[in-house]
């Protein structure tokens, strides 16, 4: 049976969807979404969901992954619904509702909350990293007042915890997919073929791009090395290639003598990308440059600035290793760099991060349904 609950709108608001309800249903958002396809109807449909109170048709549908949030659709909204902030919206109430302890709930809902637990763990991985570097008299202080072995295996148990959030998280949007699954609706496209088109749109990100050719898209005429999609790639693909450097210099264990280390030469790359996009990112965000920058919520920077710093920092430690600088502000460097990388992976399943892995997943499902 379907279940409308009649606060739904007012709980949406509280995760960013400002005057969506203003919305009079006349279509032209989804008409300019380039991405929008025979077998989607996004965002329109999406808006009528969360005013009629079926938040449980939201959470079973893929469409609010397949938007790229360009925008676009509010720069053209005769109502000014905010379509696209919305979209933006619906995905953040998503990750909160897939995720199994509501951390997240509370994290997207409140400043305040947001903040607070932000720098709890922050604080928290500080200590834990002292727990790797036992030779330093900061760690010998802090062991004197708490056990290593305390604060290591809780380390551990709260990573641990983390990984089966994500793994809860992406178990329960597939239930709710498959809900909602259409009977009319066949898997006409191999898991493979579906597979390798999932791998060609992360890799290219060719349906953002459309998103930057239609007419009346503010970025039309601009380079595409500012675009957006590019931005988008740029930050994605410089987490990865860390994420990767970093793995192999532990599995490797890098001896961090040389910065032509062919992990360190990865991440040297990496950190370039990531640099490079979320600068343009945080720029067009301060000077809200289009409607879809306009709206920065207190996670959006705080996400976008940690990525910066991790990579700022990436360059400053890189550059202590090539001239031999071993100081305190090295060592002090290394644990922001440190303390914000963790930070990064722990929110991971907590955090706007986490639509890489929804997106990944509803692209996934669209792929193989589309035959
Ligand atoms: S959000 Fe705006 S453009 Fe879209 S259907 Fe509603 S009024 Fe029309
Ligand atoms: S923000 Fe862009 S991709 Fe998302 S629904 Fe609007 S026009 Fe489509």
């Amino acid at each position: 049976m379907t279940k409308i609950d009649p606060h739904f709108a007012d709980e949406l608001k509280k995760y960013g969807a400002k005057d969506f309800d203003a919305c009079f249903n006349c279509g032209n958002c989804t008409a300019i979404c380039t991405l929008t396809e025979k077998s989607t109807n996004f965002p329109r449909m999406m808006l009528r969901l969360g005013m009629l109170g079926l938040k449980k048709d939201i959470l079973a549908s893929r469409e609010p992954w397949l938007c790229y949030a360009c925008g676009d659709c509010s720069e053209t909204c005769p109502r000014q619904a905010g379509p696209g902030q919305y979209m933006a919206a619906i995905r953040r109430y998503a990750i909160s509702a897939y995720e199994p302890t509501g951390l997240t709930k509370l994290m997207f809902k409140s400043n305040p909350i947001f903040v607070f637990v932000t720098l709890l763990i922050a604080v928290f991985l500080g200590f834990f990293l002292f727990t790797l570097k036992p030779e330093y008299e900061v760690s010998r202080w802090i062991f004197a007042y708490l056990p290593y072995a305390v604060i290591h295996n809780m380390g551990l148990v709260i990573f641990g915890f983390t990984g089966l959030s994500m793994i809860w998280g992406a178990l329960s949007m597939i239930l709710n997919l498959n809900r909602n699954k259409d009977k009319k609706e066949k898997s006409d496209v191999s898991f493979f073929k579906a597979l390798s088109l999932v791998i060609s749109e992360l890799t290219t990100l060719k349906r953002y791009q459309n998103c930057d050719t239609e007419e009346d898209s503010f970025w039309k005429e601009k380079p595409w090395y500012v675009k957006p999609w590019l931005v988008h790639w740029a930050i994605m693909w410089g987490f990865i290639g860390l994420l990767v450097a970093t793995s192999l210099d532990f599995i490797l264990k890098d001896p961090v003598t040389t910065i032509w280390w062919p992990s360190r030469i990865l991440g040297s790359i990496a950190g370039l990308f990531m640099v490079y996009g979320t600068s343009l990112a945080i720029n067009y965000r301060w000077k809200k440059v289009t409607k879809a920058y306009s709206e920065t919520s207190a996670a959006d920077w705080t996400f976008l600035w940690f990525l910066w710093i991790a990579g700022i920092t990436g360059f400053w430690l890189e550059a202590s290793v090539a001239f031999g600088a071993d100081n305190i502000a090295t060592q002090f460097i290394f644990l922001v760099h440190t303390v914000i990388s963790m930070e990064l992976v722990l929110l991971f399943a907590f955090s706007k991060f986490a639509h890489a892995l929804y997106r990944t997943l509803a692209l996934f499902f669209h792929f193989r349904n589309q035959g």
